[in-house]
């Protein structure tokens, strides 16, 4: 007992950072340079997917591509923090990674959608340790350029996730914080900020 609660004043719990945002408004772009700074001390949590890599994913860097059945059976198992369907597949973040590395002092920045961010805020109520971000871009057409510019999805799939965004951006209120990325340099800067201050 004496030895945790040392342990809990020498070595401060991580943050948990959720950003979320609609597909195409650059998040990945947004992480690898946080990422970058080392002073942030993050620890990026892999998702679990069921969606086929895009070309140059690879397995346990961008996410952990795995099947249905097994999706299934992690959710059964409770081994997943939270997870949502998008566009017709299954996402999901890893319980087990997230805690222990918060115990180490890591701040582990989580990549998720919205309803997965309602069930982390719901789960994770009271804690003070959890930044919630929203990336928003700077208006619908420059969503629609940039899903195009990545042309790695078909027509259907492109016209869905800008369906989608519009049904995402009801859940914005949910977010502590809403980070518009029109220059990635500033949206960075701001986020950083956001970080430090909690840290
Ligand atoms: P994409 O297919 O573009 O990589 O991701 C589609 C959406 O799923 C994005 O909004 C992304 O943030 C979200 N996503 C990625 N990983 C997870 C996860 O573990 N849980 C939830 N709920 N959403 C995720």
């Amino acid at each position: 007992m004496m030895f945790v609660l040392l342990y809990n004043y020498v070595m401060k719990r991580g943050l948990l950072i959720i950003m979320s945002g609609p597909s195409g408004v650059g998040k990945g772009t947004v992480r690898l340079e946080l990422m970058k700074d080392e002073s942030l001390d993050l620890f990026y949590s892999v998702s679990m997917t069921t969606r086929s890599p895009r070309p140059g994913e690879r397995n346990g860097v961008e996410y952990y591509f795995t099947t249905k059945e097994d999706f299934d059976r992690q959710i059964k198992e409770g081994n997943l923090l939270e997870y949502a369907e998008f566009v017709g597949n299954k996402y999901g973040t890893p319980k087990d990674k997230v805690n222990s590395k918060r115990d180490e002092g890591k701040n582990v920045l989580l990549e998720i959608d919205v309803k997965g961010t309602s069930q982390v805020l719901e789960k994770l109520k009271g804690d003070e340790g959890v930044i919630s971000i929203f990336l928003v871009p700077p208006s619908l057409e420059e969503l629609e350029a940039r899903i195009r510019g990545r042309s790695t999805e078909t027509e259907e799939v492109i016209q869905k996730r800008l369906k989608t965004f519009q049904e995402e951006v009801v859940y914005k209120d949910q977010y502590q914080y809403i980070v518009v990325n029109d220059d990635l340099n500033k949206c960075v800067e701001e986020i950083r900020q956001i970080i430090k201050s909690k840290m």
